[in-house]
């Protein structure tokens, strides 16, 4: 094989190894933000709740003072009732009564159901203040986790890219851009190995003279259909590989 075929293929090794790097460092901020983003919706959704419950307080106050109010005005009525002698005046005043009692007894009613509302409510902010209390401890785990992974990939990225620089270097320029128009278009698969005559990188065969020329080691040839460059590591290594690859499957 050509020595600047065989730099091509460890160039084109780490470039794919950089890309990877590459996404990772690109997926695991966005991971803490999915995550942030969930916690900042569960908070919102706590806010809601604790605006909720305090509207239902404040109605029950309301509701409260006016059980107050018409058990004082009931009381008085009664009061009154006492010192009236005309029974018409009479029987208007227990109407009255009984009206006024209605009312008290349609607001304690009110009570009661804003008192289990209260109390469901309560439970539901109690849950989700857990759940945000769970969560935000799992974010701040992560968070420290990414961190340190990402400080990593970085550092390992730049060792990375200086073995790339290097083996840059070495390679004619005509076809370190040959290979990067071919890597942009082939979404960085601008190598591919030969096996029995097929390319696999389109899986299609190539012609039976480019296939002697491969073999035979002394230039760089391209796939006729995918444009990939081709390399031939000899047969006997791939049909060994692709028995035990049958075998295993
Ligand atoms: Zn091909």
């Amino acid at each position: 094989m050509l020595p600047e075929l065989s730099q091509l293929i460890d160039l084109h090794e780490l470039d794919k190894e950089i890309s990877e790097v590459d996404q990772l460092l690109n997926h695991l901020p966005k991971e803490l933000e999915a995550l942030a983003q969930q916690l900042e919706t569960l908070k919102s959704n706590l806010a809601a709740r604790l605006q909720e419950l305090e509207d239902l307080q404040k109605q029950r106050r309301e509701a409260e003072a006016e059980v107050e109010d018409l058990e004082e005005g009931i009381k008085e009525s009664r009061k009154r009732l006492l010192t009236i002698k005309k029974d018409l005046e009479y029987k208007a005043m227990l109407k009255e009564i009984g009206f006024k009692e209605d009312q008290r007894d349609q607001r304690e009613t009110k009570v009661l159901e804003l008192m289990e509302a209260i109390e469901a409510i309560t439970g539901s902010i109690g849950e989700l203040e857990q759940e945000i209390e769970t969560e935000q401890h799992a974010f701040s785990r992560r968070e420290t986790e990414v961190a340190a992974q990402v400080a990593k990939l970085r550092e390992e990225r730049a060792k990375l890219e200086t073995k790339r620089v290097g083996l840059r270097k070495g390679l004619p320029a005509a076809l370190l851009k040959r290979y990067e128009f071919i890597n942009q278009r082939r979404n960085g698969g601008a190598v591919a190995e030969v096996r029995h005559g097929v390319c696999t990188g389109c899986h299609m065969n190539i012609l039976p003279q480019q296939f002697i020329d491969l073999q035979k080691g002394e230039e760089i040839l391209q796939c006729p259909h995918c444009q990939r460059i081709l390399y031939w590591l000899g047969e006997e290594g791939a049909e060994e590989e692709e028995g035990l690859s049958r075998q295993a499957s």
